[in-house]
């Protein structure tokens, strides 16, 4: 994999984004490249056809304090547009047989996230994306009610998901028009 070429496609590129706390496999690809995009898809395929993340649930979500995740969710409830380090985050579950593009995809992903420490703006906070509460806060607060609900065993986790999914989409439109989350509510 050409990992410094994606790494300088991707920084070369992040400015054109108005957001990239929330991505769609497209995005992926346009600001890392198709030979990243195409490895991404690889290993999802591999993922799911395994049933791997499905029948973990989720534990990655769990430890890292995503404030989206509930046990009751069969799979992310934003799986169309989850961060980007929920894309290139691939657990030990997934070494055999593809440890070697595990690796040098997550070099990509360090890759850009060192670059933080140099780079003038905020676009490239989003690479520590989740938790969410630092770069977009007023999306969290908009869905939390429904995820405690779900938690909480108060509303079905496919009503939820739906629910969630249609407000990412929302939320990538709204900043999509340039305004800010500090001005989002649902
Ligand atoms: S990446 Fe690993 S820990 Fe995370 S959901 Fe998938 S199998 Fe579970
Ligand atoms: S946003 Fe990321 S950490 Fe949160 S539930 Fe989805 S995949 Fe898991």
């Amino acid at each position: 994999m050409d990992k410094a070429g994606a790494i300088d496609r991707f920084l070369g590129r992040i400015d054109q984004f108005r957001q990239i706390a929330l991505v769609t496999d497209e995005e992926m690809t346009q600001l890392f490249g198709g030979e990243v995009g195409q490895s991404l898809a690889q290993l999802e395929r591999f993922a799911t056809e395994n049933r791997m993340c499905a029948d973990c649930g989720g534990v990655c979500c769990r430890d890292i304090g995503c404030e989206l995740y509930a046990a009751q969710f069969s799979q992310c409830p934003i799986h169309e547009c989850r961060p980007i380090a929920c894309r290139m985050h691939f657990c030990r579950r997934l070494d055999d047989p593809y440890r070697s593009l595990i690796i040098e995809l997550r070099d990509v992903f360090v890759g850009c996230y060192r670059a933080m420490d140099f780079w003038p703006g905020a676009s490239l906070r989003s690479l520590d994306t989740p938790p969410f509460g630092e770069v977009c806060p007023r999306f969290v607060a908009a869905v939390a009610p429904w995820v405690n609900a779900v938690r909480q065993g108060s509303l079905a986790p496919g009503t939820a998901g739906g629910g969630l999914g249609r407000a990412a989409a929302n939320y990538r439109r709204y900043r999509a028009s340039g305004k800010p989350d500090s001005e989002y509510s649902r």
